[in-house]
């Protein structure tokens, strides 16, 4: 994206807040007339001043008066319209950094799960917060001084030529000079900037990491390490930071260089001038006050751009997430199927991550409303895609997946995840409340209701055995509970949610021996009534389950009954023999 895109873009956030930048922008161009009056006028009282002289002694006191007054009126307008501008500029920089910071969220939280996978969730919030923060500063900048200097630029050529052509042209010149070499200054920190941003990105990554394994750190006694890894990315950081701020000293020389030599060079040309008679003395103070602002005008004009330029990356980073299509969208005319049945039909089903290497493929199988399948077969075989197609984290690539003999594409992504329900291996839960955990599964649940699903998921001894209760936080992903509790949390979400399908993924890890029994009988209260699938790992779920489905790499290699299976005396059979699911687990 390059640098005048990228600019269009950001304007192009401002949304329904365009029409007060218009208005904005007008003030601007009202402002920077405005300015360019006091200069004209010092200019004009000087010279009635200087006429004096020639008229004897005597003060044309009338037009003094006039330009007086005239200067007063263009000062307060000045100063009231600069406050009210700046006022509304600031309102709309802060009201349109929210919104924006909204929708990035929203649309983050919508891209794929893939997509989460492989970007590191510090990388995305650093993005939010710097891309918002650099829109902010783009908006502020633009509306409270960029697009004044620009107007102001505008104005001064013709107003300078009018009023002395040829100081107009001395003084144009001039700036050409000094914005063709501020702009080749700037021209090489922003490729310098962009390392310094790859830098920062890293930085935050790396601090998010950390911190989201504190327990791998301190347990590995990793502290020492991670905080040198640390420094040396800021050592890296700074090392390419520091060219950057010495071309900015250049510029900041430039500036200060080019007012005097500008005001210098003025006040010679300008006494040769007035030798001939071509200038008069009003006119010299006039240009060299507009010297001033013109410099002053083209610096601000060039620290903004040079702020643009820092901020190129982090808008780009921050347009480039934005861009990523979500993950999935509503077809025209998805239906909302209401509650479902729990009818579930994969018909010929294949899907790949990668488009090549199938991850599932021909899948076939049909379940009947309030069965329970047990999925099983060893690691990578394809079960938990399979269920990952079902609730649409992506699309199969051929074949149809029909819930109620509705393709599941045709109907509303929201009504199909409302139908399902997911209890995680790894369970997830937010650094929130117990009792805002378990809304998740349904926001309007009443105190009553929570408590019921918590006994049912044999998690209320433990809820209520802390002082706080259901308000008790439970730390980041859940870290203040132990695996079961967090488990039977999720389970009791699960039956808040209520839902017609249920996705379970048995834990694989050892729990003892009482909270295991706990857990398989919040399970089995889970389960009831509800067309269930089951990552299955232990061999009491695959008994208890109505069918099951054998896979080995991709395909399902066998299915039927346990007593059916074991008698094919095949593959189900050999991975309950084998370590994949040893007899009596
Ligand atoms: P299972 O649940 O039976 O252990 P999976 O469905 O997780 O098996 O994996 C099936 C295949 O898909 C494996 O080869 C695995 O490496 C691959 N796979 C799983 N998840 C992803 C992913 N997010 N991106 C790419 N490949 C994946």
């Amino acid at each position: 994206m390059n640098f005048l895109r990228l600019y269009g873009r950001v304007l192009g956030q401002l949304g329904p807040d365009g029409r007060v930048g218009i208005v904005l922008a007008l003030a601007n161009l009202a402002l920077a007339l405005a300015q360019f009056a006091e200069p004209v006028l010092f200019g004009r009282v000087i010279n009635v001043l200087a006429g004096t002289e020639e008229h004897a002694g005597k003060l044309d006191w009338e037009s003094l008066w006039l330009l007086l007054i005239a200067w007063v009126c263009f000062g307060l307008f000045t100063i009231i319209g600069g406050t009210l501008v700046a006022l509304f500029a600031d309102r709309l920089a802060h009201r349109r950094r929210l919104a924006v910071l909204t929708r990035y969220f929203e649309h983050v939280l919508q891209l794929p799960l893939a997509y989460h996978g492989g970007t590191h969730s510090g990388r995305l919030i650093k993005v939010m917060l710097q891309g918002t923060d650099a829109l902010w500063a783009f908006w502020l900048g633009f509306f409270r001084e960029h697009l004044a200097a620009f107007m102001s630029l505008l104005i001064l050529v013709p107003l300078t030529l009018i009023i002395n052509w040829r100081l107009a042209i001395l003084l144009i010149v001039l700036c050409i000079l000094f914005a063709i070499l501020a702009a080749l200054v700037l021209r090489k920190t922003e490729s310098l900037q962009s390392m310094v941003q790859a830098h920062h990105s890293n930085l935050a990554e790396r601090a998010a990491d950390a911190l989201g394994n504190v327990a791998l750190v301190q347990s590995f006694a990793r502290v020492e390490s991670e905080v040198k890894a640390l420094k040396s990315v800021s050592e890296r950081l700074l090392a390419a930071q520091f060219p950057v701020l010495s071309w900015w000293a250049v510029v900041t020389v430039l500036t200060r260089a080019s007012t005097t030599l500008t005001v210098l060079a003025i006040v010679l040309v300008g006494t040769w001038l007035f030798q001939y008679g071509l200038i008069s003395i009003g006119d010299i103070v006039t240009f060299m006050a507009l010297a001033g602002m013109v410099i002053v005008r083209l610096d601000q004009a060039i620290s903004f751009a040079n702020r643009m330029a820092l901020d190129m990356e982090r808008l780009r980073e921050f347009f480039n997430v934005l861009d990523t299509a979500p993950a999935m969208r509503d077809r025209p005319g998805a239906i909302d199927p209401g509650r479902c049945r729990g009818k579930v039909e994969f018909d010929n089903v294949s899907f790949a991550y990668d488009g090549a290497r199938p991850a599932v493929s021909n899948l076939s199988f049909t379940v009947h409303p309030g069965e329970m399948v047990a999925l099983v077969g060893p690691t990578g075989a394809g079960k938990s895609t399979a269920l990952m197609l079902l609730h649409r984290a992506f699309d199969p690539q051929s074949g149809v997946i029909r819930i109620d003999d509705i393709d599941i594409r045709d109907m509303q992504l929201a009504a199909l995840r409302r139908n399902i329900g997911v209890v995680f291996q790894d369970t997830l839960l937010f650094n929130r409340s117990v009792a805002e955990n378990l809304r998740v599964g349904k926001p309007e649940a009443t105190d009553e209701q929570l408590r019921e699903a918590a006994a049912r998921a044999q998690a209320l001894d433990f809820i209520e055995y802390n002082v706080e209760g259901f308000d008790a936080k439970v730390g980041e992903r859940g870290r203040l509970l132990s695996g079961g509790e967090r488990q039977r949390l999720s389970i009791a979400r699960a039956l808040l949610k209520d839902p017609p399908i249920l996705i379970l993924d048995e834990a694989t890890s050892a729990l003892d021996a009482v909270t295991e029994t706990r857990v398989l009988a919040a399970l089995d209260e889970v389960m009831k009534n509800r067309t269930t699938f089951v990552i299955a790992h232990r061999f009491s779920t695959v008994r208890k389950a109505n069918r099951i489905l054998v896979f080995d790499r991709g395909r399902i290699v066998e299915s039927g009954t346990f007593e059916e299976l074991q008698r094919l005396n095949g593959r189900f059979a050999q991975l309950t023999k084998g370590q994949f699911m040893p007899a009596g687990v």
